[in-house]
């Protein structure tokens, strides 16, 4: 069908006059070590690839703590600088990661950038609450925390078989503090949290359900399901008619968003089959989703959380450097 982006409504909208833009800045959140056959198809069976952990510093035009003339958003907090304060269960697994390197941690490179974690940052969202993306929530004292919908149910019951309680710290996130996003029409009502951020998810530039965060088009929460409950990814607006696509662990690997590799199966251990997603047809279809996005928008620059090769290329867009 002809038409251009903005009658299909699957384009980002063009700037307008007083637009508002965020700053972003990468921050390291450690590395571990990931073997490649778990994640890509047609792997090397022997390859593993220490990759980094990524966090980003997102910087918002308005008002936060203590008169700062930003707000300042962290997305994902990497690995925890302590690795003895993961469950014993955890600690099993991450010794299959290593090397696994802690310093910096996301804290860390803050302070090496000029910010203080626990009194200059005003939101933390993390994409999920795998090991490597939750670091150590009791350095942002000030913080306030959102996370994606049911979040708080599986830090408390685990996730399916692959992901039991024991695995997650329940005590991870401040209960005062913590906020989850609405859950999505689609999604399970039943595990939602009643303590709720008050946004509503609409449709946005092709994805079904996305939220407006400060409600000025700047910054948009993107659900993306299936990698485990409550995984989200963030949209921003950077400049103007630039944006940046940050996809979290809806891919490990960017060539699987490139259509050059797809998601590996193997072997569960219980003599069935699986993925590194919770739910692989859920996470597919949000892969869809993503790739026709920016099959669509030239000018989105996509970071997904695991990404070496963004890390070695792109040195000088970590804090204080600005993408
Ligand atoms: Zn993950």
């Amino acid at each position: 069908m002809a038409g251009n982006g903005s009658q299909s409504g699957d384009s980002l909208p063009s700037a307008k006059e007083d637009e508002k833009y965020v700053t972003i800045s990468a921050l390291d959140g450690g590395h571990l070590t990931l073997p490649e056959y778990l994640f890509i198809t047609d792997a090397d069976p022997e390859r593993r690839a220490t990759v980094p952990s990524l966090c980003f510093l997102i910087q918002h035009p308005s008002l936060g703590n203590n008169g700062r003339d930003t707000m300042n958003l962290i997305f994902d907090l990497g690995l925890k600088r302590d690795l003895t304060q993961y469950t014993p269960a955890m600690a099993s697994h991450i010794a299959n990661r290593q090397p696994v390197i802690t310093e910096p941690d996301c804290a860390g490179s803050l302070q090496a950038g000029g910010l203080e974690p626990d009194v200059d940052i005003d939101i933390v969202i993390l994409s999920h609450v795998h090991w490597d993306h939750v670091g150590t929530p009791s350095d942002y004292k000030t913080a306030k925390f959102f996370v994606g919908s049911g979040t708080l149910h599986v830090l408390q019951n685990g996730a399916g078989s692959h992901y039991p309680a024991e695995i997650f710290n329940k005590d991870l996130l401040p209960t005062v503090a913590t906020f989850e996003f609405p859950p999505t029409s689609s999604g399970d009502q039943s595990i939602a949290s009643g303590r709720r951020t008050g946004h509503t998810w609409q449709s946005f530039a092709g994805f079904p359900n996305a939220l407006d965060l400060f409600g000025d088009g700047s910054v948009w929460v993107i659900d993306a399901p299936g990698h485990i409950i409550g995984h989200v990814n963030l949209l921003a607006r950077i400049g103007k008619d630039r944006w940046v696509y940050l996809g979290g662990d809806c891919c490990h690997d960017v060539r699987i968003l490139k259509g050059e590799k797809g998601i590996a199966t193997y072997d569960d251990g219980h003599g069935g089959q699986r993925t590194v997603h919770m739910d692989t047809q859920a996470a597919t279809k949000t892969l869809d989703q993503i790739k026709s996005f920016l099959g669509k928008n030239a000018q989105v620059q996509v970071i997904v959380a695991h990404d070496i090769g963004w890390r070695e290329k792109n040195k000088d867009k970590f804090f204080p450097g600005t993408i």
